[in-house]
């Protein structure tokens, strides 16, 4: 992707742990590598295209001389989240945050923090089959819409369908969301739980009934494997209920581990070739 640099942009500000360092402020670096598409920007020859590099280190400024942190890890954090969160056409950025001047004792030019954070993709698959279906659904979906961090970009049609795993219950609401978020994906996991328990879900069996279930199914290409997390989501290739809606809503979108696209999964599921 194309970047936009900015580099070296000097600000007095007020962070640090020490008092001293809060009441007197010092001087700080910050390099900012702004992740964005420019072609349009640069064939038209017009900045509305584009991101504005003078409003963004207005933005950076303001923001670091209106704010005061301890660690510079939280500045560059808050800072990186109100920049993706505010600039259209930014997907990611890189920003460092130097301090010339630390309180250490010791010769050293510079001390920083340089972090990379960004917007992702992700899918959810959700599911109720217990007492107002459609309305735990969308008050799930409308609590997904309205999260500061998360942007819902499709949602499939609500399908009806059987239930699976071999306990005797109730039939099945399903379908799925696409959207962009700046949460990691432990972060959307836990939106997700907190989300199930608002709706009051009791974990008696597994795979018994409930009022809402909340899967994440793929978060960017990323495959994880751990004690709270699998992704992509194991059972996907196993379940129309989730394929179904997957086809709607991004049909040719690839399955990062077997490679085949959610069509070609849902065919095989189905026995057509
Ligand atoms: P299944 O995961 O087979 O659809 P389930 O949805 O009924 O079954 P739950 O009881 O909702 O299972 O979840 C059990 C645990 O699965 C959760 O506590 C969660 O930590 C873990 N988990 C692992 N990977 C994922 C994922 N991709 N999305 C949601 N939960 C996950
Ligand atoms: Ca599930
Ligand atoms: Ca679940």
């Amino acid at each position: 992707m194309d970047k936009i640099k900015i580099v070296d942009l000097e600000v007095f500000a007020n962070h640090g742990v020490f008092e001293e360092e809060q009441k007197l402020g010092q001087k700080f670096l910050v390099d900012a590598v702004l992740y964005t598409s420019t072609r349009v920007a640069g064939k038209k020859d017009n900045l509305e295209e584009s991101i504005n590099y003078g409003d963004i280190a207005a933005r950076i400024t303001k923001f670091l001389q209106e704010n005061t942190f301890q660690l510079i890890e939280a500045a560059a954090e808050k800072l990186a989240e109100d920049l993706l969160l505010y600039t259209k056409g930014l997907e990611q950025l890189t920003l460092e945050i130097k301090k010339p001047w630390a309180p250490v004792g010791l010769p050293l030019k510079t001390v920083s923090v340089e972090i990379t954070r960004g917007w992702h993709e992700a899918y959810i698959a959700f599911g109720s089959n217990m007492g107002d279906k459609m309305g735990y659904i969308q008050q799930a979906i409308d609590r997904i819409r309205m999260h500061p961090h998360i942007c819902v970009e499709k949602v499939s049609s609500i399908i009806e369908t059987q239930p699976y795993g071999g306990v005797e219950q109730d039939v099945f609401l399903n379908g799925c969301l696409k959207i962009k978020t700046i949460l990691e994906p432990l972060e959307l996991l836990d939106f997700m739980q907190q989300l199930e328990r608002e709706a009051h879900r009791e974990r008696v069996v597994h795979w018994g009934p409930r009022t809402l279930d909340l899967d994440v199914l793929f978060y960017d290409k990323q495959v994880i494997e751990s004690e709270r997390l699998n992704l992509p989501h194991p059972e996907i290739p196993k379940r129309t209920f989730v394929l179904k809606p997957m086809v709607e809503i991004a049909p040719y979108y690839r399955h990062p581990v077997t490679g085949q696209t959610m069509k070609e999964l849902l065919d095989l599921l189905e026995g057509i070739h």
